[in-house]
C-alpha cells in the first residue's frame, strides 16, 4: 500500500479525519502507528551468535525521525505531510522523549544499539522501563528542581509481551513484565531493546517533585532512574533494581538458548553480554547460580563457561563513582548470590595475595569492577587516553595479571541521528559534494578535503551554521524567553554538570569576560554562551555551579552595558532533543574537562561532526579529534594528564596558591560572593562555591585557568578570520568519520563478540 494511502486510512480510521484536519498530536499518534507497521515488516537479524548489551541506561531520544530515516521513508512521508499543508518537524515536536538515561553512557548504549542494527549484527539490548526516567528539570529561583518526566502514553514504541519472570530478592518476590521496542536498522533489519518493568509498578507511589517512598520495592522499583553518574550511590533501591534487571535479563538469555536447543554448557559459542560499566554486574554471579542451581552445572563448569561469554567495559576512573557495595547489603537485597559471590571472591583470594585485586576487601566491601575483570573475558576502555591510564595507574594491578584482557575500543556516534536527522540541511551539502557513500562508510568523509579551499562548499557551511543558529534562536526565544543574535558567536557546554567537566571554569572566563567589557575592553563580535546540564539532585556543588550560571545570565543579560556584547544562556531541561537542536548551530564546543578525568566524552564528535572547532584540553577522545585535525584545527590548552596525576599522587595541589598569584583569577572568583552576585542569587550557594574553590577545588580548575582564557581569546580572534575558520569547519566534518559507532561496534565486534 502506498504511505500516502497508509496514513490516510489511519487519520480516518482514528481519528474520522483527513490529514488536513488532524491535530499534530493526533498525526503523530497516526505517524508512529504507520511506522511501528512498516518496522514489524522488516525481517528480523538472526544469525547463530548474539550479543547481548546489557545497561541501566538507554538515552534513545526520540525515535520517529530516526526510524523514518532508517526505514528510507523519511523525505516520502515529508513530502506528502507537505502536500497536506503539514510539516513533518511540527509533528515530531508532539513525541515525548523518553528519558532512560543520564548522559554519555546511557546515550552511548542507544547509538550502539543503532549501529549493531545497521551492520546487520544479531544484538538486543537489555535494561529497564523506567517510568519516569531521570527527573525532568526545572529552574525556580535560579536553582534546580527535579520533577517526573512523564514519556509513556498510550500509544508508543514500547510494545507489551506475553513475557514475565520471578525475582526473588531476601524479604519478597516480584514478577517482571517485558516490554520491547524495535531497533530498526539504517536500510537493515530489525534488532530489539527489551525493557524490563514491574508488574506491580504504582505510579500513585510518587506525590511531590520526585519524592517517594523508598522502601516500597513491591511498587517503585521501575520508577525513577538513579540521577547520579558518577557520584556514590550508596542506596539499596539501587542494588534492587542492578539486581531486577540482571536476573530478568539472565532468565531471558537462557530460556532463548533453550528454546534454540543450545548446549548451555557451549553457552558462549551463541552469546556475548556485553556489560555496560559496573551497574550489570551482578549479571555473573546470577548466571552462575541459574546455572548451578537450575541446570546441574557444577560450579567449575559454569563460572568456566560465564567467564567466556562476559565482558566488561569501563567508563570511569573516578574513584567515586566505581561501584563498591558492603557486602551486608547484598546480603539483604539478594543473599542467594553471597554464597556464589564469596566463592568468586575465594578463588581469587588463593590465587593472589595483593589486597588490590581483592573481590571482598578487608571492609568487607564488594568491588564490582573486579568481579568483571576476573571473570570476565575482556576489560576495555573507551578511548586511547582512557584505556592507557587504566593499564598503567588505575588498573595497574590487573593489566599485569591480565594483559591480553585488556583493549580500547574508542566511543562513537551514530551518524543518523548526529548528522542525517538532526543536520538535514549539512546532510544534503555532502551528499551533493561528495556523494552517498559517507551514510554507509562514515570514513568516506575525507572526501571533503577535496574541497577544502573550494569558496562555494566553505559559504555553502558557513551558511548552513548561520541558518542552524537562527532556527536555535528561534527555539530559545520561545522556550526560554531569551532573544539571541545570530551574528555573534556561539560558544556552547552541554553535558552533566560535573566539577571534573568544569562548567565553572567556564563561568570564570564568562566573569572575567564580563568585568573586561565593564572596564571597556569590547569584544570585536559579540558572545553568546550557552550552557544545558543537569545536577545529581544530592550533588551539592554541582547544584551551586548551576545556581552560579544562573545568577551570570541574569546579570549580564540585563546589563546595558555589557549585553550587547555577550548573552549567558542555561537552556533548562538539556536533553537529547535540545542536543539535536544546539550542536548543529555550535561555533566553539567546550570540551574542557581536567586532563584524566573525561573517559571519552561523545559531545565532542557530535560538535566536531557539525563543523563546531573544539576547545579542548588533552583529554578522553579530544586527543584523538587533536590526532585527527592536527594542531591548526583545534584549540588545545592546559595541563596534560601526567602532570595532573602527579598532583594527585603528591597532593601537593593547592589552588589557593593560584588565586593568590594571579589577579585575574582572583578578581574573578571574588566576584562570586561581590555585591552584585549576592544581589542576584542566594549567599549560601555561592559562598559555599566560593569555598570549595578556594580551599578544596579537586578538579583543579585555577590550575588551568589563565591558559584557558588566554587560548579562548585566540580562538575569539581567530573567528573573524572567516576564511581560516571555515576551513577549519570543513577540515572537522571530513575527519569525523572516524567516530562513526559503526566503526566502535565493527571494532567490538572483530576483537570481542565475534558474532561473524
Ligand atoms: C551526547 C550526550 C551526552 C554526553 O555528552 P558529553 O559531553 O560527552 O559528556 C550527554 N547528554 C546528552 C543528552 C547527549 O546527547
Amino acid at each position: 500500500m502506498s504511505l500516502e494511502k497508509q496514513l490516510q486510512e489511519l487519520t480516518e480510521g482514528k481519528y474520522k479525519k483527513s490529514i488536513k484536519d488532524c491535530t499534530d498530536a493526533q498525526l503523530y499518534d497516526c505517524v508512529l502507528q504507520l511506522t511501528k507497521e512498516r518496522i514489524s515488516d522488516r525481517a528480523e537479524i538472526s544469525g547463530k551468535k548474539k550479543v547481548y548489551y546489557i545497561s541501566m541506561e538507554f538515552l534513545i531520544g526520540k525515535l520517529l525521525s530516526n526510524n523514518l530515516i532508517n526505514l528510507g521513508i523519511y523525505e516520502e512521508l515529508s513530502q506528502i505531510l507537505k502536500k497536506n499543508g503539514r510539516d513533518l518537524a511540527a509533528i515530531e515536536e508532539a513525541e515525548p522523549e523518553p528519558s532512560l538515561g543520564n548522559g554519555g553512557l546511557g546515550r552511548l548504549a542507544a547509538c550502539f544499539l543503532d549501529s549493531i542494527a545497521t551492520l546487520g549484527l544479531p544484538g538486543d539490548g537489555i535494561g529497564l522501563n523506567y517510568h519516569f526516567g531521570l527527573f525532568r528539570q526545572v529552574f525556580q529561583d535560579k536553582l534546580q528542581k527535579a520533577e517526573k518526566n512523564e514519556w509513556i502514553e498510550e500509544n508508543s514504541w514500547l510494545k507489551k509481551t506475553d513475557t514475565k519472570f520471578e525475582v526473588c530478592f531476601g524479604n519478597r518476590k516480584v514478577t517482571s513484565v517485558l516490554y520491547d521496542m524495535d531497533v530498526i536498522g539504517y536500510e537493515n533489519g530489525r534488532n530489539t531493546l527489551h525493557l524490563f518493568d514491574l508488574e506491580s509498578v504504582d505510579e500513585s507511589l510518587v506525590k511531590k517533585g520526585i519524592d517517594f517512598d523508598k522502601k516500597r520495592i513491591d511498587k517503585n522499583l521501575t520508577l525513577f532512574l538513579y540521577p547520579d553518574d558518577s557520584d556514590e550511590a550508596g542506596n539499596l533501591l539501587r542494588i534492587y533494581q542492578e539486581y531486577f534487571m540482571v536476573s530478568n535479563g539472565a532468565q531471558y538469555i537462557v530460556r532463548e538458548l533453550k528454546k534454540k536447543g543450545r548446549n548451555l554448557h557451549h553457552m558462549d559459542q551463541y552469546v556475548a553480554i556485553q556489560i555496560n560499566d559496573t551497574h550489570p554486574t551482578l549479571v555473573i554471579p546470577e548466571l552462575i547460580r541459574i546455572l548451578t542451581w537450575e541446570e546441574g552445572f557444577t560450579i567449575e563448569d559454569a563460572v568456566r563457561v560465564v567467564s567466556r561469554t562476559c565482558a566488561y567495559t569501563n567508563h570511569t576512573i573516578l574513584a567515586e563513582a566505581l561501584e563498591t557495595w558492603p557486602l551486608a547489603y547484598i546480603e539483604q537485597v539478594v543473599p542467594q548470590l553471597v554464597p556464589i559471590i564469596k566463592e568468586l571472591s575465594a578463588r581469587v583470594a588463593k590465587k593472589y595475595r595483593d589486597p588490590r585485586v581483592q573481590i571482598i576487601d578487608a571492609d568487607k566491601r564488594v568491588h564490582m569492577a573486579h568481579i568483571d575483570i576476573h571473570y570476565g573475558y575482556s576489560v576495555n576502555g573507551v578511548a586511547a587516553i582512557h584505556t592507557d591510564i587504566l593499564k598503567e595507574t588505575e588498573l595497574h594491578h590487573f593489566y599485569e595479571i591480565y594483559p591480553e584482557k585488556f583493549n580500547n575500543k574508542t566511543n562513537g556516534i551514530t551518524f543518523r541521528r548526529w548528522l542525517l536527522s538532526c543536520n538535514r540541511e549539512l546532510s544534503a551539502l555532502l551528499t551533493e559534494t561528495i556523494g552517498e557513500g559517507y551514510k554507509k562508510d562514515a570514513k568516506e568523509l575525507e572526501k571533503l578535503l577535496e574541497w577544502a579551499d573550494d569558496p562555494k562548499v566553505l559559504d555553502a557551511i558557513e551558511g548552513i551554521k548561520m541558518q542552524k543558529k537562527k532556527a536555535l534562536a528561534a527555539y530559545i526565544r520561545e522556550k526560554e524567553g531569551i532573544e539571541l543574535d545570530p551574528d555573534s558567536i556561539f560558544d556552547i557546554q552541554v553535558k552533566r554538570l560535573h566539577e571534573y567537566k568544569r562548567q565553572q571554569m567556564n563561568a570564570l572566563y564568562i566573569i572575567h569576560k564580563y568585568l573586561e567589557i565593564k572596564g571597556g575592553k569590547k569584544p570585536v563580535r559579540p558572545i553568546t554562551f550557552l550552557f544545558g546540564a543537569k545536577a545529581a539532585p544530592a550533588y551539592v556543588i554541582a547544584r551551586d555551579i548551576i545556581h552560579l550560571l544562573l545568577v551570570l545570565s541574569d546579570i549580564v543579560n540585563h546589563d546595558p552595558d555589557v549585553s550587547p556584547y555577550m548573552k549567558v544562556v542555561m537552556v533548562e531541561n538539556y536533553n537529547v532533543s535540545y542536543a539535536e537542536k544546539l550542536i548543529p548551530a555550535c561555533d566553539i564546543s567546550e570540551q574542557i574537562s581536567l586532563a584524566s578525568k573525561e573517559a571519552s566524552g561523545t559531545g565532542n564528535m557530535k560538535f566536531m561532526l557539525n563543523g563546531a572547532v573544539t576547545l579542548g584540553t588533552s583529554d578522553g577522545a579530544n586527543v584523538e579529534i587533536h590526532q585527527l585535525v592536527g594542531d591548526d584545527n583545534i584549540y588545545i590548552f592546559g595541563k596534560k594528564s601526567d602532570v595532573v596525576i602527579e598532583h594527585y599522587a603528591k597532593a601537593d595541589y593547592v589552588s589557593k596558591n593560584y588565586y593568590k598569584k594571579s589577579p585575574v583569577i582572583r578578581q574573578a572568583v571574588d566576584f562570586i560572593v561581590g555585591k552584585q552576585a549576592l544581589k542576584a542569587g542566594h549567599k549560601e550557594n555561592l559562598e559555599r562555591l566560593y569555598k570549595e574553590l578556594l580551599n578544596k577545588d579537586w578538579f583543579m580548575t585555577l590550575l588551568d585557568l589563565e591558559d584557558y582564557i588566554k587560548v579562548k581569546d585566540r580562538m575569539l580572534a581567530d573567528y573573524e578570520d572567516r576564511e581560516k575558520w571555515k576551513r577549519m569547519m570543513l577540515v572537522n566534518i571530513a575527519k569525523a568519520g572516524f567516530f562513526s559507532s559503526d566503526r566502535t561496534i565493527e571494532e567490538y565486534n572483530r576483537d570481542i563478540w565475534k558474532l561473524k
